[in-house]
């Protein structure tokens, strides 16, 4: 009977020394001496390599040729306690049979030590390194994590549409969807488009948030959470945006701001601690390859209180700071990194919560405030990052949100049934959303959005 694959996650236990195992895996390195070969294995499982001993009296030249670095391969052999430094146990080879080769001079992972922008490059084999490895497990650990904690409070997971007819939140920002031919478009007799003719018999894009929906959701089954991807063709080449992340939206009703703010830094909190009880290894190894404050940075944030104040008072800080930041700021101007990080790196020395933006620079659908300047809004601002997560009490009353959707002149035909949740059986709700990204970039310490998600969507990018 053919033995059964053990997963190198799951041989580094004591009842297995002595017994006959079959690995699988990719060769990492291969090297030795002309009496005994070692090869570093790794199958994903782990950040850690099973080391293979291959007495070459054993084997044969022809056989040992095909097994270079990428190389895949079937081991089976004993596993024995190690001497050698760095691990405990080890397989003495039996057989080995090499599943795929992989060309020395082809191989793009053949040396160590490629610069993360080089590996962006090869995002079709990252994956296969340390560094990828442990941040894509760290990512499913992560999502796990996030559904596991709403489903122990006993929120709903909702699915929301990615294609959506309403452009309220963000028109130029959205991509369009359509299957109209765009070397022949259907006119209407005045020169616009006809998209009658289109698939939905309307124009329609990919989302920016499961907000609106969440909304109708919150407010039938109390509370729910969307977790999925949304889009935005915003042209912002930075280190913190993609054109397509994932976002977790959760939406309470008769929750209010303060409700929400508790909410925000509950589930952070869960999710940093669970990442530091599930991925030790690879945090370690981050923490020792590219940050070594990653840690402290991770477990000064469970630690503390999240600081929380207003905008207003925000701004006063950023004023009286001394600090020549490239955005001047003052009262009303929509904070930037920079600033945000000033107060969470510099100032607080903590994560900070901000709120009561002005009315102008935030959503249509926040609550106001009595002082008609402000609205209920949140952002949760994270050393390294700025803004992590960007919520909000959402405004229940009729008269006041369609006040608000008249004055910015949002056009009203594409938000009938949004409204109509404020019409029968309003109550105050409140909710906000995660960038799943920016969270992983917390986690891991790494510097780039474009580093945390398997194949990153940017300006000029979609190659895999
Ligand atoms: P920013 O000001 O950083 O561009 P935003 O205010 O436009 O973000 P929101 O609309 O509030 O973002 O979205 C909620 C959360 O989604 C943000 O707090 C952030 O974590 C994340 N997010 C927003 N835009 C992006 C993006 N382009 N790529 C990755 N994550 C994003
Ligand atoms: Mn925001």
């Amino acid at each position: 009977m053919a033995l059964k694959r053990t997963k190198i996650v799951d041989i580094f236990s004591p009842e297995l020394v002595g017994e006959q195992v079959c690995v699988k895996g990719w060769v990492r390195t291969r090297r030795g001496n002309k009496h005994v070969q070692f090869i570093a294995l790794n199958d994903g499982s782990t950040i850690k390599n099973l080391q293979i001993v291959i007495d070459l009296e054993k084997f044969s030249d022809e056989e040992l040729k095909p097994i270079t670095t990428g190389s895949s391969l079937h081991v089976e052999g004993t596993l024995v306690a190690s001497q050698g430094k760095g691990q405990t146990v080890e397989v003495q080879a039996q057989t080995i049979e090499v599943y795929g080769t992989a060309d020395p001079d082809e191989y793009p992972l053949q040396k160590k030590g490629h610069t993360l922008e080089f590996l962006r490059e090869k995002a079709h084999l990252r994956m296969r390194t340390n560094t990828f490895g442990a941040v894509f497990r760290i990512r499913h650990h992560l999502a796990f994590a996030i559904h596991k904690f709403f489903n122990d409070k006993g929120f709903f997971y909702m699915h929301t549409p990615l294609i959506t007819a309403s452009d309220c939140e963000g028109a130029g920002d959205m991509f369009q969807v359509t299957t109209l031919n765009l070397a022949d478009l259907p006119k209407n007799e005045d020169g616009t488009n006809d998209y009658t003719k289109d698939f939905f018999g309307k124009p329609t894009s990919l989302t920016v948030s499961g907000q609106l929906e969440g909304e109708l959701g919150a407010t039938a089954l109390g509370a729910i959470y969307t977790f999925g991807p949304t889009f935005r063709a915003e042209n912002s080449n930075t280190p913190r945006h993609l054109a397509e992340f994932w976002m977790i939206e959760p939406e309470v009703a008769f929750n209010d701001i303060t409700d929400n703010m508790d909410l925000a830094e509950e589930f952070i909190k869960y999710c940093v601690q669970y990442a530091l009880d599930h991925c030790q290894d690879d945090i370690e190894f981050l923490n020792n390859m590219y940050d070594n404050s990653l840690l402290d940075r991770l477990h000064s944030v469970l630690k503390e209180d999240f600081v929380r104040l207003t905008y207003t008072e925000g701004i006063k800080i950023l004023e009286a700071s001394g600090k020549k930041f490239e955005f001047p700021v003052s009262w009303g101007v929509d904070l930037q990194s920079e600033h945000e990080r000033y107060l969470v790196e510099e100032h607080f020395k903590r994560p900070v919560i901000l709120t009561d933006y002005p009315r102008e620079i935030k959503a249509f659908y926040m609550k106001q405030n009595d002082d008609g300047k402000t609205v209920r809004a949140m952002d949760v601002l994270f050393p390294q990052i700025g803004e992590i997560i960007g919520g909000s009490e959402r405004e229940e009353n009729y008269d006041k949100l369609i006040g608000e959707i008249e004055r910015r002149g949002i056009p009203m035909k594409d938000m009938w049934w949004y409204l109509e949740t404020r019409k029968f059986g309003t109550v105050p709700h409140a909710g906000f959303g995660l960038g799943f990204e920016r969270l992983i970039l917390f986690v891991t310490g790494m510097a780039n959005i474009r580093d945390v998600i398997p194949f990153p969507r940017t300006p000029n990018n979609a190659e895999f």
